[in-house]
C-alpha cells in the first residue's frame, strides 16, 4: 500500500485505487491511496505553513536536496524506468531514458539555485537606488497528466522546489507510481516536512480544491484541453497565477528535396513511438506531391516492421496503449478516419495478448493517405498510434496547412533546403519547431511550450522557468 505524503507524514488515503499494468492487466502494479477534499486541504495547510521557513532557506540547503535526488535517481534508473514502463506502458528503453531526464531535470535545477540573480538599477531620480529582485510564488498546486509519470513531475516540481516554493502535487490517477517514488526520494533527501506534499487522487475531487484553495498562489497544469480551461476559469476566479500545457495535432512537413531515410525515421519516431501518447507526436503528415508516393511506402515499409509487444519485453517498438478508455478512443478515431473516406495504409488493428500471451491494450500502429485538411482525423487530438497523410502542391501551401490549426505546441520539416527550413523556423505558429527531427523529443534545459490553444503562461523549464515559480519585487531605496 503507497500512501500520500501530508506534512511530512505518510498517510492512508480515504480509499485505495489499483495500478494496472497496461501490458498483462493480471498484473497488479500496486494499490494506492486516495487522498479526499479534506486530505487535500490538509496538505495545503502543511505547504503554506512549511513554506514561509523553506522561502528562507540558503540556495546551498536546496542545491543539496535537488542533487541528492538527482543522483538516487541516476542511481535507480533501470528500477525506475521498469516500474514506469509498467504502469504506463512505454517501451523499457523510453522508460529509462524518462528516468534518466528526470534526473539530469533535478541536477539542472540544484545549478539554478545558485544562479538566481536580480537587477541593481540607476533610478531615474537622483539619489535613489532600484532594486528588482525575486521572490518565490508561496504554495504552489502540480498536476500532471498519465503520458511522462516521472518527467513532468520532475520539471514542475524541480523549479517549484529550487526557487522557495511549496509544492502539493497531485500526479495522474493511471500513473501514480513513479510520482510517489519521486516524493519518497525527494522528502528522504532532506526536505523538511510539508514542503513538498503528494495527494493522489481524483481530478475532480483533489484536483477541484487545489484550483480553488485560496491558500493555493500557483497552479502549473499539464493535461487536457478541457481540464485545462477548467483550472483557467478556477484561476481567474480568483486570481491565482497559472501555467497550462495542453494537446497538440502536430504537424511534420515533408518536401520533395528531403532525405527520404531521414524523414521516414523522423516520422516513425514522432507518430508511433511511446504509443504516440506524446504532446508532441506528429500526427499529420503533410507531404508535396513528387516525394508522396515514396514516402508513404516507406512508411508502410517501417510500419510492417515495427514490433508491439509487452514494454519490458526486449525488441519490442511499440508498447500498449495506457488503458482501455484511451484505446477505445483510438479506435473511434480509426473508424472515423474511415468513415471520412481516409484510406487505411497499415494498422488499424487491435492486438488481443502480448507475445507471453497476457491481455493487454495493444493497437498496431495506424496510417491513413488520401486525407484532407478538414477530416476529423486532421484535426482533433487523437493521443493514439494513429497519424493520417496529406498531400499538397507547394512549400507554401504546406505551410499553410501546418499552422491551420487550433492548437501550436511543436512542428516539423523535414528537407535539404536551407531557404525552405529557414522560413518555416519563422513562420511556423508553434512554440517548438524542428528541421529533419521528429516533432517529439526536446532538450531539459531549454524552454518547452506552445502557442494557441496547446500552451498558456510562461515556458516550462531551462531558465526560463523562473517565470512561473519566482515572482518579481521592485525596490526603491533613497541613499
Ligand atoms: P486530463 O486533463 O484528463 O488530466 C490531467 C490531470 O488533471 C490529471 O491529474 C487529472 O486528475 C487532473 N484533473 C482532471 N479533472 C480535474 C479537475 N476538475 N480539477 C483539477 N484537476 C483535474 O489529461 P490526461 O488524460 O491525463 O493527459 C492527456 C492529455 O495531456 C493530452 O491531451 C495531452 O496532449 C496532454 N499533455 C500535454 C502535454 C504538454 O506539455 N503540452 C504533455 C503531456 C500531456
Amino acid at each position: 500500500m503507497y500512501k500520500n505524503l501530508i506534512g511530512g507524514e505518510w498517510v492512508h488515503g480515504t480509499r485505495t485505487s489499483r495500478n494496472i499494468n497496461p501490458s498483462d492487466t493480471g498484473d497488479l502494479v500496486g494499490e494506492f491511496a486516495q487522498a479526499d477534499a479534506s486530505q487535500a486541504r490538509q496538505a495545503i495547510e502543511a505547504a503554506s505553513v512549511a513554506q514561509k521557513s523553506w522561502a528562507q532557506s540558503t540556495p546551498q540547503q536546496r542545491f543539496d536536496i535537488l542533487d541528492m535526488a538527482g543522483t538516487e535517481i541516476l542511481a535507480r534508473k533501470l528500477e525506475l524506468g521498469d516500474l514506469l514502463a509498467r504502469e504506463e506502458g512505454k517501451t523499457l528503453p523510453e522508460a529509462i531514458g524518462e528516468v534518466t531526464r528526470a534526473a539530469h531535470i533535478f541536477k539542472f535545477f540544484a545549478g539554478e539555485t545558485l544562479r538566481t540573480s536580480g537587477d541593481l538599477v540607476p533610478s531615474v531620480r537622483l539619489g535613489v537606488n532600484v532594486e528588482v529582485t525575486r521572490e518565490p510564488v508561496g504554495v504552489v498546486g502540480l498536476i500532471t497528466p498519465w503520458n511522462f509519470p516521472i518527467a513532468i513531475p520532475a520539471w514542475k516540481l524541480a523549479p517549484a522546489l529550487a526557487f522557495g516554493n511549496a509544492v502539493v502535487l497531485k500526479p495522474a490517477e493511471l500513473v501514480p507510481g513513479s510520482a510517489w517514488a519521486l516524493a519518497d526520494i525527494l522528502q528522504r533527501a532532506g526536505l523538511p516536512p510539508g514542503v513538498l506534499n503528494l495527494v493522489m487522487g481524483r481530478g475532480s475531487e483533489v484536483g477541484q480544491v487545489l484550483l480553488e484553495d485560496e491558500r493555493v498562489n500557483a497552479i502549473s497544469f499539464t493535461g487536457s484541453v478541457d481540464t485545462g480551461r477548467r483550472v483557467a476559469r478556477a484561476c481567474v476566479e480568483r486570481m491565482a497565477k497559472f501555467q497550462l500545457e495542453m494537446g497538440g495535432k502536430n504537424p511534420m512537413v515533408v518536401l520533395d528535396d528531403a532525405d527520404l531515410d531521414v524523414a521516414v525515421g523522423a516520422a516513425i519516431n514522432s507518430a508511433f513511438f511511446s504509443t504516440g501518447q506524446r504532446c508532441t507526436a506528429s500526427s499529420r503528415f503533410i507531404v508535396t506531391e513528387r516525394i508522396h508516393d515514396r514516402f508513404v511506402s516507406a512508411m508502410a515499409d517501417r510500419m510492417s516492421g515495427l514490433k508491439v509487444d509487452d514494454a519490458r519485453t526486449s525488441g519490442t517498438d511499440i508498447g500498449p496503449v495506457v488503458d482501455e478508455r484511451q484505446l477505445s478512443q483510438d479506435q473511434a478515431y480509426i473508424n472515423i478516419g474511415k468513415a471520412e473516406g481516409a484510406r487505411l495504409v497499415a494498422g488499424g488493428e487491435t492486438i488481443a495478448t502480448s507475445s507471453h500471451g497476457k491481455p493487454g491494450f495493444y493497437l498496431q500502429p495506424t496510417l491513413f493517405a488520401d486525407t484532407t485538411a478538414s477530416m476529423r482525423i486532421n484535426r482533433e487530438e487523437i493521443f493514439g498510434p494513429v497519424a493520417s497523410v496529406v498531400k499538397v502542391r507547394s512549400y507554401e501551401e504546406a505551410l499553410a496547412m501546418a499552422n491551420d490549426t487550433e492548437f501550436g505546441l511543436s512542428a516539423g520539416i523535414a528537407t535539404t533546403s536551407l531557404k525552405h527550413a529557414t522560413h518555416f523556423k519563422r513562420n511556423s505558429q508553434a512554440g517548438m519547431v524542428m528541421v529533419n527531427l521528429p516533432t517529439a523529443g526536446v532538450d531539459y534545459h531549454v524552454p518547452f511550450g506552445g502557442r494557441k490553444g496547446s500552451s498558456y503562461g510562461p515556458r516550462e523549464q531551462g531558465r526560463y522557468a523562473s517565470e512561473f515559480y519566482t515572482t518579481v519585487k521592485t525596490a526603491y531605496t533613497q541613499a
